[in-house]
């Protein structure tokens, strides 16, 4: 029996890997296994939620190992750390407890179709300093180490002569940025109604800073602007054309050599594949590690391996790249989907487009902004308030229901609903 082998359960690989198992898996045609280095799942574009604590990893996170019982796919918990495209094998890390005990030494694992869907990590671009004292939102547990962190400053706060404020500087005025900045205000005055009557917004001080000349590069000006005006009626000082050059332990130091403070400094600025991938021998990749990929989504040297989501750079006829969203690693699965059974049925493989439905940046519960792109409007058209929210808040629910299914997506929205009644508004251990 042939195995399909999905490294990487994030918004592409899990949809994958649950369509794979559904078609292939369940009867015994192929044996669909997927590899993550975590054993819950969370969607990426709410980890600035899991970082506030606005989501709790424990009940809003997926097991891969009860998702994977449901959906006829076995699931292997390891960090991938190369392959050997010749051999068709991958290698993962030795498996470490807790206590940092070997588990279970260096492994091999063979394939005969093989998917990286490993997404990407930020890019400190080498800055001095950055990987020691920042904080960096690229996985649940970093999220969670920076919500701990940011609880304790709250308790500091709390406990404190009444005087102090905290501060935080955000580098890098992307979605996760920016989102991050306003989902920060929401919690601190959240705060109040648990115990913590000194802790509220007032006492945030938030700089975001961005290196290019206005926040959210990548979408157009309108929302931009009003993602600049809804952060700055909130407090946040949003800093543009600054670019920062070292991170020091009391603060980051820009261009002009001046130290902007903070108690706490996160790096959001840009991404990049993580550093392995450029290490595999026979793959070209980029210099943001991706592996460029034909547009079948196959590697240029393997046709038996598929790249999607942030690790695969795949040019577009107009010769831009596919940007690295939740939308397109959502699209590139149901591609390689697609055309793995093309292969097995020996017919011609589809290429890939990339359809942009839009982009929208969630402001917490103050606003949400965006765009969308309609075959209506005969291009984007920017939407905010209540319609924004509602298509944001459905994005994840279609991944919802990639992974589970109409009916199960259905059942664990409306528990969501109900936990939101009884349990607190946000993680507070
Ligand atoms: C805070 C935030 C907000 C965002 N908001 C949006 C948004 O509003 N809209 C949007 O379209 N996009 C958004 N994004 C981007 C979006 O999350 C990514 O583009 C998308 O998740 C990429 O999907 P993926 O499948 O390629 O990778 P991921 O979803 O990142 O999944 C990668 C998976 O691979 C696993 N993995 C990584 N390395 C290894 C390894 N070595 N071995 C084994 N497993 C490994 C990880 O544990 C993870 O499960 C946001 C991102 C962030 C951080």
């Amino acid at each position: 029996m042939k195995r399909i082998l999905v490294v990487g359960g994030g918004a592409g690989g899990l949809e994958l890997v649950t369509k794979l198992g559904h078609k292939f898996g369940k009867a015994k045609q192929a044996e669909i296994v997927l590899v993550d280095r975590s054993r819950t799942h969370i969607w990426k574009p709410l980890l600035h939620e899991v970082a506030t604590g606005s989501l709790n990893i424990d009940t809003d996170g997926i097991s891969y190992r009860a998702h994977s019982a449901k959906h006829y796919y076995q699931f292997q918990l390891g960090c991938m750390n190369g392959m050997n495209a010749a051999e068709k094998y991958i290698e993962l890390d030795a498996l470490l407890d807790e206590d940092g005990q070997e588990l279970l030494p260096q492994r091999k694992l063979q394939y005969d179709i093989l998917v990286l869907a490993v997404g990407s990590v930020s890019n400190d671009f080498g800055t001095q300093g950055v990987a020691e004292n920042c904080f960096f939102l690229d996985s649940h547990r970093q999220a969670e180490r920076f919500q701990q962190a940011l609880l304790n400053q709250f308790l500091r706060i709390q406990q404190g002569d009444g005087q102090d404020n905290l501060k935080l500087s955000i580098v890098g005025g992307g979605a996760t940025g920016v989102e991050l900045s306003a989902e920060l205000y929401h919690v601190a005055d959240l705060l109040k109604a648990y115990g913590m009557p000194s802790v509220s917004a007032k006492r945030l001080e938030v700089e975001l800073i961005e290196a290019g000349s206005r926040i959210l590069p990548a979408l157009p000006d309108r929302i931009a602007n009003s993602a600049r005006s809804e952060l700055s009626r909130l407090g946040v000082k949003v800093s543009e054309s600054k670019r920062v050059i070292r991170a020091e332990k009391q603060g980051f130091i820009s261009a002009d050599d001046n130290l902007i403070e903070a108690d706490m400094m996160i790096w959001a600025a840009g991404v990049k594949a993580p550093d392995f991938i450029s290490k595999i021998e026979g793959f070209e990749t980029n210099r943001n590690n991706q592996i460029v990929v034909l547009p079948s989504l196959q590697t240029k040297s393997n046709d038996n391996v598929y790249v999607i989501g942030d690790c695969c750079a795949c040019i577009q006829p107009d010769g831009s790249f596919v940007p690295p969203r939740a939308q397109s690693a959502h699209q590139m699965a149901s591609l390689v989907f697609k055309n793995i059974q093309a292969s097995f049925r020996g017919e011609p493989l589809s290429e890939y487009l990339y359809k942009d439905h839009g982009s929208l940046v969630n402001l917490s519960r103050y606003s949400t902004v965006g765009s969308l792109m309609g075959n209506l409007t005969a291009g984007s058209m920017f939407v905010e308030g209540r319609i924004a929210r509602l298509v944001y808040v459905s994005l994840y629910r279609l991944h919802l229901i990639a992974i589970h299914g109409w009916l199960k997506a259905m059942v664990i929205m409306a528990a969501q609903k109900i936990g939101k009644v009884v349990k607190p508004k946000m993680k507070l251990h």
